[in-house]
């Protein structure tokens, strides 16, 4: 088996960007975004991490959902590809009030409906957990809201504490509560990163201006 540090769409070089709290402080576009969405302690920081072949470039949260902002990092793999994958707040905090569900939800909508950069929406469940009304509403706004038609890539998190036999089924029966084909990822043995970064990839060529 090949290394999977030496293929093509690995991560050499990652970086923070920058952080925005609204849309006014974004960075300038500068190639195709790839966004990153999901609850609170789904396992969205360590995902980052692991695409991003770095340990702790992307803060693992320590308050589940405290953070109402959009981080930006730079990646640029092996073969030159660049690009800025985009770390959107966790939603579905049960402590939040609805008045900071309604500014992450307005923080994330109109990121998602204005950004002309924006190529693909990574959306992570938790495996164990199925698809919660929050999913299935950022699901459909994905679907109906979001100007920049972004590809959309679902995923489902922890897949390693699914019971080997029962992988298939869950994942299975999480498929068809989304209404998609999922991606399966471990952020403990690696599963599911080289899928993702096939995907992510051909969501960009597909969609280059
Ligand atoms: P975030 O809030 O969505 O950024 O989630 P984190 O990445 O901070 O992960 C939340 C918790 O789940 C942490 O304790 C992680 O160690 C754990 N975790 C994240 N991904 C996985 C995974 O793939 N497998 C297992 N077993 N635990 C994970």
């Amino acid at each position: 088996m090949t290394d999977p540090a030496l293929a093509p769409w690995a991560i050499v070089d990652a970086s923070f960007v920058a952080a925005s709290k609204t849309l006014a402080e974004l960075p300038p576009e500068q190639g195709p975004e790839l966004a990153f969405a999901g609850r609170s302690n789904v396992g969205k920081s360590s995902l980052l991490n692991l695409l991003l072949g770095r340990r702790r470039l992307v803060r693992t949260s320590t308050t589940p959902g405290c953070t109402r902002q959009l981080a930006f990092f730079h990646a640029r793999a092996r073969d030159g590809r660049a690009f800025l994958l985009v770390d959107l707040p966790g939603y579905g905090y049960a402590k939040r009030s609805k008045g900071e569900r309604r500014s992450w939800a307005r923080l994330v909508e109109d990121y998602l409906g204005t950004r002309a950069a924006l190529r693909a929406v990574v959306v992570l469940l938790d495996a164990r957990h199925g698809v919660t009304d929050t999913d299935a509403q950022l699901l459909e706004l994905l679907d109906t809201g979001a100007r920049a038609r972004p590809h959309v890539i679902v995923v489902a998190t922890k897949a390693d504490k699914l019971q080997k036999s029962r992988q298939r089924a869950a994942i299975d029966a999480l498929e068809r509560a989304a209404g998609r084909k999922l991606i399966a990822t471990s952020a403990v043995s690696g599963q599911g990163v080289e899928a993702i970064w096939r995907a992510l990839r051909a969501a960009t060529d597909a969609s280059a201006p």
